[in-house]
């Protein structure tokens, strides 16, 4: 009789992060220093890792850092006791703390992070012409049709269609918004009007340098190689992420864009189907906003798209950049976790879930804790990174039985980025989220320059959006900090001809 082979029994790992982004990746760094004798392990869909490198504390809340997406080699090599295991996770056995990959093999924890990120919330998942951009492969994909695109329909509001209507040029682009004011998650109605001049003005080449996180890959294009195996899950694309990829359609114009607000899709026609019906599509617009000058297109398209305001356009294809959905289905079957509002897995404030042992981190995750008045959670580089950083102080400290205080990055949103070729500063409550109409907001504007906005409640500043080079940053950081009674200094707070930085120091 043949012998048996012995059942091996599953390796057995103190902590096991899962996900190679910024989140999983500075959480696997921050136990290997803790925990040098132990091994740490990475198990990721993705075949590259997002590295975080010089990082820059800014301020005592703003940072700066570059993102490199590298082999995972490298970072073992960086931390010898982080082992990389490229291969998506297929199911969790939370009672048994066990993990299991899509390769079939089987890790038993004591600790997990979950860091699997999120992915685009597309308006449809099953049309071939709707493409949502999140990782290098999609970004390439994207960069593919737009070479050929005469027009395209971008639908969303957020950073992503921000960016990509004022990169965009050689092609039409109707953007529907579902908003009165473009970029609505992160402005008001008079930071967009502030904006939208910049998106009929002539691009400056090349691009003026901005305090931001940078965004890189290996070459100076996003590779084929790069993209992985179709079907991967891929970590999400960063600031940056446009740079090396030429966001250039088929015709030869720069910017031109149409944006249809307070609208969504209703509908959308393939070419064959969108003959056979009684419709009627229209041209790109001339003058923006120009009801009058609705005229009928001659041009067949491959797709169209209904708007709900009636108006039907047609297009080579739609960007849907509509949101995120947190990437939890491979760890939900069987496991009673409690999800956020949003989806994500409700993390406490030690970033822990409802399931004992198991952390989460990053785009994956919807914090449930009592926030700062000042501090919310949002799907961005700098959170991914906060949160994996701190996920792993509070397993550190769980695992020595030692107390953990809040980190102090959640005690004030402030992020830093760059919007139509604008360095944009957003701190605490920079639309007065949540405030109700108990609040005022003070402005200083210089048109094409600067664009200051502050948001007051009794006195105190409760949040800003600086818009240019305005070097207020430092001083509005530590005034919302501090929750100054600020009343006796009325609008001098915002008049060019003071130096505030004096009144304060
Ligand atoms: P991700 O980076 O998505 O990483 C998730 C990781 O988990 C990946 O490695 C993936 O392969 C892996 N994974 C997924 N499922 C599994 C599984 N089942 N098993 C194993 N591994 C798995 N943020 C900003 O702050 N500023 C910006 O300007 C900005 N621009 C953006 C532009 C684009 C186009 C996109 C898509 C995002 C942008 N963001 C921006 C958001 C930012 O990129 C994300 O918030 C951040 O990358 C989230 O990091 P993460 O580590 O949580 O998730």
């Amino acid at each position: 009789m043949a012998a048996q082979s012995p059942q091996l029994a599953a390796p057995r790992s103190r902590f096991i992060v899962v996900g190679g982004g910024i989140a999983g990746v500075t959480c696997a760094e921050r136990l290997a220093t803790e925990f040098p004798s132990d091994d740490i392990l990475l198990v990721t869909a993705s075949p590259l890792i997002k590295a975080v490198t010089n990082f820059k504390q800014v301020s005592r809340t703003l940072e700066e850092f570059d993102v490199e997406e590298q082999a995972s080699s490298i970072l073992e090599k960086r931390y010898p006791n982080i082992k990389v295991i490229q291969s998506g996770v297929k199911q969790l056995k939370s009672e048994e703390h066990k993990i299991i990959t899509e390769a079939g093999q089987e890790y038993i924890y004591e600790k997990l992070c979950l860091c699997a990120g999120a992915r685009p919330k597309l308006i449809t998942e099953r049309n071939p012409f709707v493409l949502g951009i999140r990782d290098t492969d999609s970004a390439a994909e994207f960069q593919k049709h737009l070479a050929t695109a005469k027009r395209i329909t971008i639908v969303g509001n957020g950073g992503i269609a921000l960016e990509l209507v004022y990169e965009i040029e050689g092609c039409e682009v109707i953007w529907a918004i579902k908003d009165k004011a473009i970029g609505n998650t992160f402005f008001d109605a008079g930071a967009a009007e502030f904006l939208i001049p910049k998106l009929s003005a002539v691009k400056p080449e090349p691009p003026i340098a901005c305090k931001r996180t940078k965004y890189t890959t290996a070459g100076s294009e996003i590779e084929e190689s790069a993209a992985g195996n179709p079907g991967e899950i891929g970590s999400a694309l960063g600031p940056d992420w446009h740079q090396g990829l030429c966001l250039k359609g088929a015709k030869e114009l720069s910017h031109k864009v149409h944006i249809e607000s307070l609208c969504e899709v209703k509908k959308i026609f393939l070419q064959e189907e969108f003959q056979q019906s009684e419709n009627v599509s229209l041209a790109f617009p001339r003058v923006q906003p120009d009801e009058r000058n609705a005229e009928m297109d001659e041009e067949k398209w491959p797709v169209y798209v209904e708007l709900t305001s009636g108006k039907i356009y047609g297009c080579d294809f739609i960007v849907s950049a509509t949101g995120v959905i947190p990437n939890v289905q491979p760890f939900l079957d069987g496991n009673n976790f409690v999800l956020g509002k949003d989806g994500g897995l409700s993390v406490d404030k030690y970033m822990h879930t409802s399931l004992p042992d198991i952390y989460a981190a990053g785009d994956i995750c919807t914090t449930s804790w009592e926030p700062s008045p000042v501090w919310q959670q949002m799907r961005l580089w700098t959170q991914a990174r906060q949160m994996g950083w701190y996920a792993a102080k509070c397993m550190a400290a769980d695992t020595l039985g030692e107390p953990t205080d809040m980190d102090f990055c959640f005690e004030l949103f402030a992020h830093v980025t760059k919007f139509f070729n604008y360095k944009v500063v957003l701190l605490g409550k920079y639309n007065a989220q949540g405030l109700g109409s108990d609040h005022e907001l003070m402005l200083r504007c210089t048109k094409g320059q600067e664009f200051v906005k502050v948001v007051m409640q009794n006195g105190r500043m409760l949040g800003a959006v600086l818009i240019g080079e305005t070097d207020l940053e430092e001083t509005f950081e530590n005034l919302i900090l501090n929750q100054m009674d600020l009343s006796c200094y009325g609008e001098d707070l915002l008049d060019p001809r003071i130096d505030i930085e004096d009144y304060f120091d």
